[in-house]
């Protein structure tokens, strides 16, 4: 299978849209995660303002991000951890290696992560000869199938029953079952031996806190538990952005990212770690290494039009009410992060030049930012990242795009502002449409006509006036 990337995402979203599997695995999505969202906002004790309270935590979070990294750093290492401020993905893939040749790690277990998916540390590490398995139950399935995960929280969403049952039958021996309960039990009995036989942990972060230097993991598997406490090694790899300040800000975003993910109060399995195993306890690794990544979150950081992104938490929840996302799946956006914070995030972090079909092809519905747990406003963003395409931006590196488009609205701005002009253009526009139709617009005519203009405007038509045969729109 040919990797997927933001470029090729029209024909990625064709490919995606006759896909009579894919249609079949993500029917029912919105329903199930979507609705249900609201409904746990809804049941919230302190109401739904406890997400207008969540926004602004998380803005004066971003506001304050060097100040709260360094005091995150300060407790880590307190607590015995190591810090490593990881300038790009480069950087954070050779502390990884190095520490695993270092300490001769030969396989690593790994809990869901979509930070260590962009940085794309399995490859790194199995190109150096180490064993990486995924232990989060869609990870591995979409491990096993050689593919990348197609949403935030569930990365094999996109595949049925029948297709893991087909897949378990052909990668790790097991008799054919499409059976949820008896495929969760092989793979279970599968990843038990590789959590007793890994060197090194890799997790993600959900969400990391300043005051008391811990980070909190989200899971409904276990497997985090098991990745974090059974290696020797547990190496931590989170966005810069995931910072809160205080453990109660912590445990307010926390629920409501359970209940933007997954309508969950809270998920089963919530882990708190704040470096490796203490003197005289049993439990834990003997090593913890937090990984905090830039990658261009800078960049977003100083523009004040998209710092709001780095709010997201991660929680999926706009993928589940996309109308886009619902019909063409994660792969389409050929990054890791897909659906409406895909289309805002992916292009900020690989090009906006490059991703531009992610915006364009989001339809603006606003359901995404109706739905976020703390009150994104996604369209808006879209919105800029489409003026940036038009118009260029110095600060992203952009030329002005199509310059005979940004021609043609410079015209028709100057003609919405000046009446006696938009109707002598109106009817030299009338006059020559003959000549108009016979155009050949290149993304534009092949697909539709032009059709012919109209001698009067609306306003000058019988149409617009009343009975008693005043203009109902007074001209
Ligand atoms: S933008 Fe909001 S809804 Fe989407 S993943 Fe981020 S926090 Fe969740």
């Amino acid at each position: 299978m040919t990797t997927p990337s933001p470029e090729h995402y029209p024909q990625q979203a064709k490919q995606a849209l006759s896909d009579p599997i894919l249609k079949k695995a993500l029917k029912g999505l919105q329903d199930r995660l979507g609705s249900g969202a609201l409904a746990a906002y809804r049941n919230l004790p302190e109401g739904e303002g406890l997400r207008h309270l969540a926004h602004e935590i998380r803005k004066a979070h971003v506001r304050n991000i060097d100040v709260l990294l360094a005091t995150l750093g300060r407790n880590i290492r307190s607590h015995g951890g190591n810090v490593f401020f990881a300038r790009d993905a480069a950087a954070a893939t050779d502390y990884v290696l190095n520490l695993a040749r270092e300490r001769g790690v030969r396989g690593v277990v790994k809990g869901k992560s979509m930070t260590s998916e962009e940085i794309g540390i399995n490859a790194a590490l199995e190109k150096d000869g180490i064993s990486v398995t995924e232990t989060d139950l869609g990870e591995f399935i979409i491990q096993l199938a050689g593919e990348h995960p197609s949403h935030i929280i569930a990365p094999a969403i996109h595949k049925t029953r029948e297709d893991i049952g087909r897949l378990f039958e052909k990668t790790i021996g097991i008799p054919y079952t499409d059976d949820p309960p008896a495929l969760t039990l092989a793979a279970r009995k599968y990843l038990r031996t590789r959590f007793l036989e890994a060197d090194m942990g890799i997790t993600g972060c959900n969400l990391a806190c300043a005051q008391t230097g811990q980070i909190a993991l989200v899971s409904n598997e276990g497997n985090i538990r098991l990745s974090t406490t059974l290696p020797r090694i547990h190496v931590a790899i989170m966005g810069m952005e995931r910072i809160c300040a205080t453990l109660d800000e912590q445990l307010l975003l926390l629920r409501l990212l359970c209940r933007g993910a997954s309508a969950q109060k809270m998920g089963g399995y919530v882990s708190f770690i704040a470096g490796p195993r203490k003197d005289g306890f049993r439990d834990g690794p003997e090593e913890f290494h937090l990984i905090v990544l830039d990658n261009d979150r800078s960049r977003i950081l100083a523009d004040p039009v998209f710092r709001e992104v780095l709010c997201c938490i991660r929680c999926g929840g706009c993928l589940n009410v996309c109308p886009v996302y619902a019909r063409i799946g994660g792969h389409t956006y050929g990054y890791a992060y897909s659906g409406p914070i895909g289309a805002v995030i992916t292009p900020l972090l690989t090009g906006i030049e490059r991703s531009k079909h992610l915006y364009c092809g989001e339809t603006l519905c606003g359901a995404c930012k109706d739905i976020c747990p703390v009150g994104i406003d996604l369209p808006r963003m879209l919105l800029a990242l489409r003026n940036i395409h038009a118009e260029g931006s110095r600060r992203w590196n952009i030329r002005p795009n199509h310059l005979l488009e940004s021609l043609a609205y410079g015209i028709w701005a100057q003609l919405m502002t000046r009446p006696k002009l938009y109707n002598a253009a109106i009817r030299l526009g009338h006059e020559l449409s003959p000549l108009i139709q016979r155009l050949h617009l290149p993304g534009w005519t092949p697909q539709r006509a032009i059709p012919s203009l109209a001698k009067r405007r609306f306003t000058q038509s019988p149409m617009s006036q009343t009975s008693t045969g005043e203009n109902r729109h007074g001209s």
